[in-house]
């Protein structure tokens, strides 16, 4: 065991304890293990009058946890150590791109250097605002290097929130990349972007600085949601975490051979032991994609993957996993904390996993002050004993120690107290109080409250106070409720937290006079608090319940009404306008048992709960193959929004319009165009469905992303095409396949790579007639229907309108000016944002301008809707190819697709559609085919 941790640690005899613990003692007995009775004169135990002596031998101890560990040394020495004992072995990985520790070490030095010339030194704060890469883990330890702390800067938070981080820490320094740095306030902190500086970061030296701290400077600034509105930063020293990490390095254990798969946000302070723990015992962190780490299916394969035999998660995600069907890794140490840990969950953890630990612990006292492993499962699961040189106190209101098995407030002392509460002199010294015992040292004051077993294990039995876990995250109701009564039309407010899984409700009680909708409400609170502190129902009262003393009454706030609220009348119900609406409204339906919905009904003004919430996210995660966090239903609360949500979260990180869907596999790449809806929202679930031989990539609509406008021609939409499918793939042959209008856009880019030299053995055509098609009538025919129609009894005079209509827009047609036909068309008035409508008008444009200027050498793959898309195409003697067969010099292949022309991508068809795609692939392209 020696071997395994830092170099000049020694283990101390309490080590030796905690590590008999957590052998085959670990359990439920733990605590029966004989241990001295230590009862050092002074000590709160001797405040305790009427104690047993036996009482006073457990709680003496309980609080014997003296334990050597490296005080001189920062987390990233021990780091650097590892670095300089095994260079070549593999550090961090994430998406498959791995860093050695040498790598590791050397650019973390090269970005410290940087910061360096940049003023970051001891105490500096820096904050961090990056994608979770092996990156982020360099750019992190760099701040270290340089002596400076770190301040996590989630991108997923509101910029409201950033903003606020930024100006409470006054961060000099931040560093992000270039597609994050919109979400950071202008002015204020230098920011290095990674991207746009790599190669002057990169020329920088990849030794070490020196001076990089003392263990008493700060590592990191965390913040915690605040009681009176405002988030507070919890500041932490290096010794404090380094007393942390070590003492989990022995208890729970982890080994050089281990490797930790890190899922949580470095906003949350437990991702200290996912990154750090590995790191500094020369063992393997895998950093997971958010998208991996928020969808139980691709963890459990994530978890294969990366042969992780670490995974620490909060109560919400291990169930996520569970529900996922994860069927468990033998050998795996599964660490569960944040919030209480359910007696259901343990048992299934336990038949799952080799071992399962209860961790507890607040920000406040670096990750977790408390641990526990779970034996077997009888009644409320126990936080356990303290970490290393930390003391747990139960205490009653005068500081007093109260008797085992009685319930008190938990106080915690020892190293891993933080420094304070940034810019708050008040509150810390409100919550880190004198140890009355010893008036020289500080504890903490959790707010929890706690048991201490006759077997001398804690319990933790819930909140004093109003702070509130909601899946995980730590929220104080009373920011929740400066938030919503902000609301200029809000009289008063009040958040309370029900039902299990914990929802969080909003009562609000308008103004005089005032009406606010509930999403009204909601809005304007996601402008000023992250996501997961939204409430999801809200209730509107005339007042609220008091108590005769003058206080909320909260156990008198009525239950929120789940009955399904009709929509608002006089609002009809908008239907689906694109892919992703279509396949979310299908979604919700279903959960809500409702088939009448529409795309801007509410969720929760529908009786939508956190459970009806989770399984949507379930059901988007198995039917679509998508992966959206929790929080996203509480900021999107309705289809349209979720849509947009969903489509901006899967093509982010693209500015370009090429989304690389599918980027494995040997086959010759296939490039698929989007339809009018201008996303490529579809082609992820079709791209899984092909397998992963199939590369495959999106090309979404030039503009739709907003900012910038989309070209009115197909020739110069493909030119930009053509660019970015050489550029991702330099060498053909390329398969294309176009949906709807789409379609016409591959004839050009066709062409176009065809120009080039490139070969195209296959243009699939998703429903679309070709350009051209169907031919106008003769000229004897065509005047033979006019005069029909205009001596019609009825109709006769609205069809001259219409004729006469048809000339001008001829007129303007012929002019060149297609544009004008199309802003004042119907559809538009359906389309959710701006980008789409504009979009919309520029495809129709260009479709009614386009004429192809020569003829494609592939195979065209035709897949026509039984439900036609064009009326005309069901009345009138159709080409079965749909005119495809004068624009290619190659063979059409009709299949039908037994839906309309919207659902040629449903969930329900996509198997069968990947299944003849891939068939048509590999007849187009049969070299590769042999290679099956
Ligand atoms: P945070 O600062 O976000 O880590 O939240 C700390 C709070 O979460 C604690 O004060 C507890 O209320 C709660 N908590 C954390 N871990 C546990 C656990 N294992 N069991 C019960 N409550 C927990």
């Amino acid at each position: 065991m020696s071997q395994l941790l830092p170099s000049d640690l020694s283990t101390g005899s309490r080590g030796t304890d905690t590590l008999d613990r957590a052998g085959p003692l670990a359990g439920a007995t733990v605590g029966e293990t004989d241990r001295p009775a230590v009862s050092e004169p002074g000590t709160l135990v001797d405040r305790l009058p009427n104690a047993t002596a036996a009482s006073r031998d457990i709680l003496a101890a309980l609080n014997d946890t003296a334990a050597d560990y490296p005080r001189d040394h920062l987390a990233h020495e021990l780091i650097a150590e590892q670095a300089a004992r095994a260079p070549e072995r593999v550090a961090v990985e994430s998406g498959g791109v791995g860093l050695t520790y040498a790598e590791l070490d050397a650019r973390a030095n090269q970005v410290a250097h940087y910061l360096r010339e940049r003023g970051v030194g001891p105490d500096v704060l820096v904050g961090v605002c990056l994608d979770r890469t092996a990156e982020m883990v360099a750019a992190l330890l760099g701040v270290w290097k340089a002596g400076g702390a770190y301040v996590p800067l989630d991108p997923d938070f509101p910029a409201e929130r950033l903003k606020l981080y930024l100006e409470d820490s006054a961060a000099p320094v931040v560093v992000t990349q270039s597609h994050l740095a919109h979400l950071l306030p202008a002015g204020g902190a230098r920011v290095v972007d990674l991207d746009a500086e790599r190669d002057a970061i990169g020329r920088g030296p990849t030794g070490p600085l020196p001076h990089s701290g003392t263990p008493a400077n700060l590592a990191y600034v965390i913040y915690t949601s605040g009681s009176t509105g405002r988030p507070n930063g919890v500041a932490v020293e290096h010794r404090a975490l380094v007393n942390f990490l070590v003492s989990m390095q022995r208890e729970p254990g982890l080994s050089r051979d281990d490797v930790v798969a890190a899922v949580t946000t470095i906003s949350f302070d437990i991702h200290h032991l996912e990154l750090w723990l590995p790191l500094i015992a020369g063992a393997r962190v895998a950093v997971l994609r958010w998208a991996d780490a928020a969808d139980g299916v691709r963890l459990a394969e994530e978890l294969d993957r990366t042969g992780a035999t670490v995974l620490q998660a909060t109560p919400t995600r291990w169930r996520l996993l569970l529900a996922a069907g994860w069927a468990g890794r033998p050998g795996l140490k599964a660490f569960c904390g944040g919030e209480p840990m359910p007696p259901e969950l343990a048992g299934r953890l336990l038949e799952r996993a080799g071992e399962v630990w209860n961790l507890y612990g607040p920000t406040e006292t670096t990750v977790w002050s408390t641990v526990h492993r779970v034996g077997r499962v009888a009644g409320a699961v126990p936080i356990g004993h303290p970490i290393a040189n930390t003391q747990v106190y139960v205490l009653d209101p005068r500081l007093e120690q109260v008797p085992v098995g009685e319930v008190g407030e938990l106080y915690i002392g020892g190293d891993g107290l933080a420094r304070h509460y940034l810019n708050r002199p008040e509150l810390t010294a409100g919550r880190f109080v004198a140890d009355p015992a010893d008036p020289g040292r500080r504890i903490y004051k959790t707010g929890d409250l706690a048991r201490l077993r006759p077997d001398g294990v804690l319990e933790c039995l819930g909140r004093i106070d109003h702070q509130v876990k909601v899946r995980g995250y730590r929220i104080e109701l009373g920011e929740v409720e400066s938030a919503l009564a902000a609301h200029p039309l809000v009289a008063a407010a009040v958040a309370h937290v029900t039902g299990d899984p914990a929802e969080l409700v909003a009562y609000v009680v308008p103004r005089p006079g005032a009406a606010p909708t509930p999403e009204a409400v909601r809005q304007h609170a996601r402008e000023r608090i992250p996501a997961y502190m939204v409430p999801g129902p809200v209730v509107f009262l005339d007042a609220l319940p008091m108590t005769p003393n003058g206080k909320v009454d909260r156990k008198a706030l009525p239950a929120p009404t789940r009955a399904p609220v009709p929509a608002a009348p006089g609002r009809a119900r908008v239907a689906p306008r694109t892919d992703a609406e279509r396949d979310l409204l299908a979604i919700w339906a279903d959960v809500f048992g409702n088939p009448n919905l529409g795309v801007t009904d509410d969720f929760f003004d529908l009786g939508g709960t956190s459970l009806k919430a989770a399984e949507v996210v379930a059901l988007v995660s198995g039917r679509l193959g998508h992966t959206i966090p929790l929080g996203a239903m509480y900021e999107a609360t309705t289809v349209e929004k979720l849509a947009v949500l969903v489509q901006n979260r899967l093509e982010m990180g693209t500015p370009s319009v090429l989304v690389p869907l599918q980027t494995g596999g040997h086959k010759p790449p296939l490039f698929m165009i989007a339809g009018v809806g201008g996303h490529v929202f579809t082609f992820h679930k079709f791209a899984r469905a092909l397998g992963a031989d199939y590369p495959v990539y999106g090309l979404k609509a030039v503009g739709v992303d907003g900012g910038r406008r989309p070209p009115e021609s197909f020739e110069e939409i493909a030119a930009e095409y053509v660019r970015e499918i050489t550029a991702a793939r330099p060498q053909g042959p390329y398969l294309l396949s176009g949906y709807s209008i789409g379609a016409l856009v591959a004839v050009e880019v066709a062409l176009q790579l065809q120009a080039l030299g490139h070969e195209v053995p296959l243009v699939v055509v998703f429903d679309m007639n070709a350009p051209g098609y169907p031919p106008p009538l003769p000229l004897r025919r065509r005047l033979a229907v006019h005069a029909r129609n205009l001596f019609r009894r009825e109709g006769g005079v609205r069809y001259a309108v219409r004729r006469v209509r048809n000339l001008g827009n001829r007129v303007i047609r012929l002019a060149g000016l297609e544009r004008l036909l199309f802003p004042t068309h119907p559809a538009l008035d359906a389309l959710p944002q701006d980008a789409l409508r504009d979009v919309w008008v520029a495809l129709q444009t260009a479709a009614r301008r386009y004429r192809p200027g020569g003829k494609m050498h592939g195979t065209v793959s035709l897949f026509r809707a039984e439900v036609p898309i064009d009326l005309w195409n069901a009345v009138v003697n159709v080409d079965p190819h749909l005119g495809w067969q004068g624009l290619t010099t190659g063979r059409v292949e009709l299949h039908s697709v037994a839906m309309g022309h919207l659902e040629v991508f449903h969930p329900d068809n996509i198997d069968r559609l990947a299944r003849q795609m891939a068939g048509s692939i590999d007849r187009a392209s049969p070299a590769a085919a042999a290679e099956r």
